[in-house]
C-alpha cells in the first residue's frame, strides 16, 4: 500500500473531491494545501497587512473533517470566495510564503498515511511520495464544475466570469518562478474530463493498492 500520495493539478480538476473520498476509504489523512494558501490570502484581506507581516507567525490548522482554522477561528467557508481564490494565487508566488507553508505541509505528512493535494506536492513538497497523480480536465469542464459548486453554495456568479478566472489562475500558477504548477516526471497523468468522481477514485485506489 502506498503510504504517501501526492495529487497535483489545475483549479477545478477535482483534486479535493476525490482526495477526500480516497482518504476516507483508506483511513488516511487528507491535507488540502490550497486551503493553506487561501488562509494566508484571507488574513491579508482581513488585516490589510502585507504578506510579509502576516506569514511569519500565522497559525493554520486543518482537522480530520477538512475544516480550516486561521489563528484559532474556523474559516472553512470564508476561504472559498472568488476573491480569496485570486488572493491565494497572488500570495503563492512569494518564496517566503511557499517556504513557510511547505514546512508546515511536510510536518503534517511525516507520520505517513496521507493524501495531500495542491500544485507542487509531487515536485517540491513531497518529492519522495509513493504515488503521484497529476489530475487534469479541459478548461471548459473545470469551469463548469467550479460554476456548479459556487452556485450550489449560493454564490451569485456567471459562467464566463468563472471560466476567465480559472484561465487566469492556471496561467499565474503555471508560469510563476518558484514551484510552478507542473506534473512531476514520475506522476501519473489522469484526465478526469470524461470520468465520474467514482471512476477517478477507483483508479487512484487501484494505483494506491498496486
Ligand atoms: O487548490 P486551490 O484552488 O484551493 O488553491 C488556491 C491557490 O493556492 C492556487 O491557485 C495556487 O495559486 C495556490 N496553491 C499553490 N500551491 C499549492 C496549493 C495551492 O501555489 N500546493
Amino acid at each position: 500500500m502506498k503510504k504517501i500520495i501526492a495529487v497535483d493539478g489545475p483549479a477545478g480538476a477535482g483534486k479535493s473531491t476525490v482526495s477526500k473520498i480516497v482518504a476516507a476509504r483508506l483511513g488516511y489523512t487528507y491535507i488540502d494545501t490550497g486551503a493553506m494558501y487561501r488562509a494566508v490570502a484571507l488574513k491579508i484581506l482581513q488585516t490589510g497587512k502585507p504578506a510579509e507581516d502576516v506569514t511569519g507567525d500565522i497559525d493554520i490548522k486543518l482537522d480530520d473533517a477538512a475544516r480550516v482554522f486561521l489563528d484559532g477561528v474556523e474559516v472553512t467557508k470564508e476561504i472559498r470566495t472568488p476573491e480569496v481564490s485570486r488572493g491565494a494565487s497572488d500570495v503563492a508566488k512569494f518564496g517566503f510564503v511557499r517556504k513557510k507553508l511547505t514546512e508546515l505541509q511536510r510536518a503534517m505528512a511525516i507520520q505517513g498515511k496521507v493524501i495531500m493535494d495542491g500544485r507542487d506536492i509531487g515536485t517540491q513538497v513531497l518529492p519522495n511520495a509513493d504515488l503521484k497523480i497529476f489530475l487534469t480536465a479541459t478548461v471548459d469542464e473545470r469551469a463548469r464544475r467550479r460554476f456548479e459548486e459556487l452556485k450550489a453554495k449560493g454564490n451569485v456568479t456567471d459562467f464566463e466570469q468563472v471560466r476567465k478566472e480559472i484561465i487566469l489562475r492556471d496561467k499565474q500558477d503555471s508560469t510563476r518562478e518558484i514551484a510552478p504548477l507542473a506534473k512531476a516526471e514520475d506522476a501519473i497523468l489522469l484526465d478526469s474530463t470524461n470520468l465520474t468522481i467514482e471512476q477517478v477514485v477507483a483508479e487512484i485506489l487501484r494505483l494506491a493498492r498496486s
